[in-house]
This record gives structure tokens, sequence and C-alpha cells, in this order.
């Protein structure tokens, strides 16, 4: 069942994203090599606790830390650790929060030092179709239109989209309905209903779209050991138009990168 959001209540979903949102600006200048997943990890825990809020991930489904942190060929889920991020890697860092009794919750690829350009062109791909995606997020649209969208544009590009983890409806839990695949039909699915808020994150792999899982029950990798990258948006439907919760505005202001990507979603300002 989709639980729309009242207004109130989607402002107050807009601080629990800008709780991550910001914690993931504060984590992007610290990602260079030498710095270990674990360390980023604590840095981040005691940035949310700082700002009013709970790490979302840490204890849901008994999730070990704060952020899910999946180096090069992890897709999702990885345990942050000890093994220091070295020149050349990807690093997808997916953050949860809980403020006021909502959850935040997005991620963005990292590259650590001067990354391989067919792996640049993949960050830079999913970023891409997240936009593609966010934009058929509106009223008279469907779940499988904002699939359709995303899986068209990377697969276009030779890219495999994973089929097994999916976005998803947010609030009051982290997963609500409904399920927001990276792959669809066109015209199928749920229908879009005003006030719905989004976790749109497409988790797209530079080969093969075949997953495998490793013996800690978390971490989710490529089959064939290739570059995944995950960019995800909160995105609340209001006026029967996508509008962003989230921004990586914070990351783009710490590493100096200009963009207008996020305008024509951004949020309006209510009387
Ligand atoms: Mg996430
Ligand atoms: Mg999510």
């Amino acid at each position: 069942m989709i639980i729309p959001k009242s207004r109130e209540e989607i402002e107050l979903m807009r601080e629990s994203a800008l709780v991550v949102s910001k914690t993931l600006g504060m984590l992007a200048p610290e990602i260079k090599p030498g710095v270990t997943t674990l360390q980023l990890d604590k840095m981040a825990e005691e940035f949310i606790r700082d700002h009013g809020a709970e790490p979302g991930f840490l204890g849901l489904y008994d999730f070990p830390n704060s952020l899910c942190m999946s180096p090069n060929a992890q897709v999702v889920h990885g345990i942050p650790n000890k093994t220091p991020l070295k020149e050349g890697d990807i690093i997808s860092i997916d953050c949860g929060a809980i403020k006021n009794g909502f959850y935040g919750d997005h991620a963005y690829t990292f590259e650590v030092g001067e990354v391989a350009p067919e792996v640049k062109k993949l960050l830079e791909v999913t970023k891409e179709s997240l936009y593609v995606g966010i934009r058929e997020f509106k009223a008279g649209n469907r779940v499988g239109d904002v699939g359709y969208a995303i899986q068209k544009y990377t697969e276009d590009h030779g890219y495999g989209v994973v089929r097994e983890l999916v976005g998803h409806g947010l609030g009051k839990t982290m997963h609500e309905d409904p399920e927001m695949p990276n792959y669809g039909r066109r015209g199928k699915g749920k229908k879009f209903v005003e006030g719905m808020v989004v976790a749109i994150e497409p988790m797209i792999n530079l080969g093969t779209k075949r997953i495998k899982q490793l013996p800690d029950g978390w971490t989710i990798l490529t089959a064939d050991n290739k570059p995944s990258a995950h960019f995800e948006h909160d995105v609340a439907l209001v006026d029967g138009k996508p509008e962003l919760l989230s921004t990586f505005k914070y990351i783009y202001e710490s590493l100096n990168i200009k963009t207008k990507e996020e305008d024509e979603f951004r949020a309006k300002v209510y009387d």
C-alpha cells in the first residue's frame, strides 16, 4: 500500500534527507587513497548524531554499521572495513538517517583519485540515468515508466541493470511500497499518487547484470567482478511533478564541481 505524505510530512522528510546530503558532503573531501571505509563510517555516524538524527542503517535488519560502503565490483550493502581505499578505486556510499521519525536514504559513487576512463563513464551515465528516471516520476505515470527509462538509457550504453535490488517508497520505514525497479515496461505497475515519496536508485554494472553475494550475508557484487555504480535520490511527487528532497550540492561544494543537474527538480518554497 502506497502511503502518501502531507506537505508537512514532506517537509520533515526533506530534513531527514538533508542530514544524509550533508553527511555525504562532509565525507566527500575525506575520500582519498589510504582512508578506510571504517574510518569514514565512524565520521558519518558522529556527524549524523551531531545533526539531531540517528543513523538509519545501523541495526536495520541487523546491519552492523551506519554506511553501506561498496567499492569497485561491490554493487551495494558492502560492510565498512579496515582495507584502505586506493588510487583508481570507486566507492559507492549509501547513507541513511532518521529524523522526526522519517527516513532519509541516498547514495553517491565517488572516485578515489584518478579513475579509468571507462569507469568514469559508467559513473557519469549511471548518474544521468537517475535523472532520466526521476523525470518520469510524475502524475499519470506508473512504476514501469521510471524503470523503463533507466533501463533503456543504461542498456543503450551497453551496461548491465541489476534486477534483484530495487528502489522503494520511503517514509516512517525505510522500505515502503512501491518497489521501484530500475527496469520495466512503459505504462505498467502501480500508478503514482500525489504526495508519495520514493527512493530512486539505479544500480548499474559495467559488465553483466548478474550479481553474487559474499558469505557475510550482505555484500552484493557483480558476477564478473567488473565495477558497479549506484546513485540514489529521495523524491516527492508534489503538484504532479518530481521534487528532490535530497541533494548532491554539498558533495559538489566540497569537490568544487559546477553542475546544474538538479535545477529542474529543485524544491519550491511553500507559502
Ligand atoms: Mg540507499
Ligand atoms: Mg534506498
